[in-house]
C-alpha cells in the first residue's frame, strides 16, 4: 500500500489505547511515531526533583519557567531523556501521573513542549498522539482521529498495562488518576482536550487491535486512494 506523506493526529481521553494504537501504525506504515504525553510527564518528573510541584500540586509557575530555560528534555533510543539520563520508567508511574495535568495546564510548559512538537511537523509521515495536537500542535493535520472507550476497560488496561512493569496499584486508585487527569485536561483554559471539528472518532472498547486497524485501512482507502 502506498501511503502518502501526512501526519496523523491522535488525541482522546487517557488509557484509551492512543499511544498502542499509534505504535502500530507507524510500524506499519513506516512512519515516526511520537508521544506528545511522555514530555508533559517528562517536565514533571523534573518539576518534582526540583521542587516546582508539592504534594497538594501548588506549582511555583514562575521558577518552573525560569528553569525550562535549561531543560533539555527531548527523545532517544531508549525513550524520553532528560540530558543524557532515560526518565522512561519513572514518567510512567502513577506518582507522575497524578501531579502531570496540573503541570500540562501551565500556559509556559505547553508553549515550552509545543515548540518541541512542531519541529518534528517540518517533516511528515509522523504519528502522533496527545490532547491538543488535532486542534492545536498539528491544526492542518491530514488525518485526525479522536479516541474514546468506557472509564471501566480504560482503567483495566492502564492496570494490566502498570502491573506488567511491576508496579502494584489498585483499579480504584488508577480510575481515580484517570477521571481527574480527564477533567483537568478538558476544563483548563489552554488547549484544553476536546475534538477536533474533523477528527474521526474510534470508540475503541470493544474493538481488538486488529480490528482498530482494518478500521482504519478502510478510513486511509478512503480518503487518500491507498
Ligand atoms: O498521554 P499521556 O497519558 O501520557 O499524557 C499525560 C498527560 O499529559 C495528560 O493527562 C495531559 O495532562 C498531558 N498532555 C497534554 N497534551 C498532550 C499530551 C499530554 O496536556 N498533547
Amino acid at each position: 500500500m502506498q501511503i502518502p506523506d501526512i501526519i496523523i493526529a491522535i488525541d482522546g481521553y487517557s488509557s484509551t489505547g492512543k499511544s498502542s494504537f499509534a505504535k502500530i501504525i507507524a510500524n506499519e506504515f513506516s512512519f515516526l511515531y511520537l508521544d506528545s504525553g511522555a514530555l508533559y510527564r517528562g517536565v514533571t518528573l523534573f518539576a518534582v526533583e526540583n521542587g516546582f510541584i508539592n504534594d497538594q500540586c501548588d506549582i511555583d509557575v514562575s521558577g518552573l519557567e525560569k528553569a525550562l530555560e535549561n531543560l533539555d528534555l527531548h527523545f532517544g533510543n531508549g525513550g524520553t531523556y532528560i540530558g543524557d539520563r532515560c526518565i522512561e520508567k519513572e514518567i510512567r508511574s502513577l506518582s507522575i501521573a497524578d501531579k502531570v495535568s496540573p503541570i500540562a495546564a501551565v500556559p509556559q510548559v505547553r508553549a515550552f513542549v509545543d515548540k518541541k512538537l512542531r519541529e518534528f511537523g517540518k517533516q511528515k509521515r509522523i504519528v502522533m498522539d496527545g490532547r491538543d495536537i488535532g486542534t492545536t500542535v498539528f491544526p492542518d493535520a491530514e488525518l485526525k482521529l479522536f479516541m474514546t472507550a468506557t472509564p471501566e476497560i480504560r482503567a483495566q488496561r492502564r492496570a494490566a498495562e502498570m502491573r506488567a512493569k511491576g508496579e502494584d496499584v489498585r483499579i480504584e486508585d488508577v480510575m481515580k488518576n484517570l477521571q481527574e487527569r480527564d477533567y483537568i485536561d478538558s476544563h483548563r483554559e489552554t488547549s484544553p482536550l476536546t475534538k477536533a471539528d474533523d477528527a474521526i472518532v474510534l470508540d475503541n472498547s470493544d474493538m481488538t487491535m486488529e480490528e482498530q486497524m482494518i478500521w482504519l485501512k478502510e478510513i486511509m482507502a478512503g480518503r487518500f486512494g491507498c
